[in-house]
């Protein structure tokens, strides 16, 4: 009979497995933490710039924005998260009809951070942000209105 199938056998064996579990829990004591402890790290707590967390439109000191509403961003979208409201106004300098923007509306519960309507905006009016806490009750407060 093998030393592993006695009564004493079993025993030892017993003991070596909890001797390496208790290594490994041990080990583990001692490693330093990277577990983010969130929220309550909310103040220290690193976003890499790069990171996509909800498409924003800057606007200057003046509240003016880039876009010259061409609508390739609502184009380039895959599932329609983008949608614009223009309107024609006549150019004071030509005296041409031109589009202007009117509303700029964002589904971020919609949006695959995909980048492609960022991608396409030929007037880099539109960018990422990586403000990530957008948690909402009710998915309607996700559509959100870019342009001031
Ligand atoms: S990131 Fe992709 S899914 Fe989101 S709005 Fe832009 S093109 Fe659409
Ligand atoms: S955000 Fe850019 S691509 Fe989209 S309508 Fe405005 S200028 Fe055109």
């Amino acid at each position: 009979m093998k030393l592993r199938e006695t009564y004493i056998g079993k025993i030892l064996l017993t003991i070596k497995s909890l001797a390496t579990g208790l290594r490994v829990t041990l080990r583990e004591f001692f490693t330093r933490k990277i577990t983010e402890h969130y929220p309550e790290n909310r103040k220290t707590l690193h976003i890499a710039e790069r990171h996509r967390a909800m498409l924003c439109m800057p606007h200057d000191e003046e509240g003016n924005n880039k876009c010259i509403a061409c609508g390739l961003c609502s184009m380039a979208c895959p599932n329609g998260t983008i949608s614009i409201v223009t309107k024609s106004v006549t150019d004071e300098e030509t005296g041409k009809s031109k589009k202007v923007l009117v509303e700029y509306n964002y589904d971020l519960g919609a949006c695959m951070f995909c980048q492609l309507c960022v991608n396409a905006c030929p007037k880099g009016a539109i960018e990422f942000s990586n403000s990530f806490e957008n948690a909402v009750f009710d998915r309607s407060k996700l559509i959100i209105k870019l342009n001031k």
